[in-house]
């Protein structure tokens, strides 16, 4: 069995304006990385663009049909002080969300071990009917809903590590029992979500960390908090919103993780999905900003799933 890996070269065409941390270089950094020899081994796909109904499972139809209506002939569309689009952002955001449908229905039916997204833009962010911090559709959301709706899923769990919380996955479950959320992420920092009282209906689990926490910290988190909560659960097949900007050189948080640390967790979490989900696992980028250390960590991060044990 082997691992997808799911991207797109219209992922590299949303632009989004100069200066922005969000920019092609940062894809282009996990692409060149994983084409090194000890991936060759991976199955590797074009992502599909996603459907209307398949993104309106977890997105608002209006809010869906209005963003693609505002991606700009030329230059660029704010959407709101950190989020635009360019002429290419309709394309890339179709394709990121596809990316997770895709890898769904392979890892549902049997086609790959696991999969990863090498995707942009991120999705995390984005609310049911709003585009949000460099996030236009939901990505993970999109593929969980997938899950539930194409495969009969009954429960989905989707683990998040980004250094930043992912409000707009956690508001678009956070009353579906059939879902499950959990969170590490540095407190307080954008979006100002996910402390631990936040809990939805039993299927919310925050775990934030203090400015500076290191990887220790980060491992305990997981031993301590969200892995048991994650076994109580039992999910069926486990999504990752695999963000790398936790890692110590990141310019946009203050986490200090190693690249290591992202091995290790993955590590965890494919266990997991071995013991519960048959080993199905699909994981998709969401941020990370310092091209080095994000390059790295991807690497560690899709190596650990590789060498993962069904
Ligand atoms: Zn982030």
């Amino acid at each position: 069995m082997t691992t997808a890996f799911f991207t797109h070269p219209a992922c590299l065409e949303h632009d989004t304006g100069p200066g922005h941390p969000e920019r092609r270089q940062r894809l282009e950094a996990v692409l060149l990385a994983l084409g090194e020899p000890e991936f060759a081994a991976l199955d590797r796909h074009e992502a599909p663009r996603a459907t209307l109904d398949q993104i309106a499972r977890v997105h608002e139809r209006a809010y869906v049909e209005d963003l693609l209506a505002r991606v700009p002939q030329r230059g660029w569309a704010a959407l709101d002080g950190d989020t635009a689009m360019s002429p290419g952002s309709g394309e890339a955001a179709l394709r990121a969300a596809g990316a997770l449908v895709a890898a769904i229905d392979l890892v549902m039916g049997g086609g790959a071990a696991n999969a990863f997204c090498a995707v942009r833009p991120p999705g995390h962010h984005a609310e049911r009917d709003m585009a949000m911090g460099f996030c236009l559709f939901n990505n993970v959301a999109i593929g969980a809903a997938h899950a539930i709706a194409a495969h009969g899923a009954r429960r989905v769990a989707i683990v998040d590590f980004d250094v930043h919380h992912g409000n707009g996955t956690q508001h678009i479950f956070e009353h579906d029992p059939r879902v499950f959320y959990a969170s590490t992420h540095q407190m307080p920092l954008y979006p100002g979500t996910g402390a631990r009282s936040e809990h939805g209906v039993g299927n919310i689990c925050n775990a934030p960390l203090a400015a500076f926490s290191d990887g220790d910290a980060f491992r305990d988190a997981y031993e301590e908090i969200v892995l048991p909560a994650l076994q109580r659960f039992e999910p069926e097949v486990l999504l990752i919103s695999a963000g790398f900007d936790a890692h110590r050189a990141d310019p946009l948080a203050s986490l200090e993780l190693e690249a290591e640390d992202f091995g290790w967790v993955t590590e965890r979490l494919a266990e997991l999905a071995a013991t519960h989900c048959r080993g199905r696992l699909v994981s998709t980028l969401e941020g990370g900003y310092d091209l080095g250390a994000l390059a790295e960590s991807a690497a560690a991060h899709v190596a650990a799933l590789m060498a993962a044990k069904a």
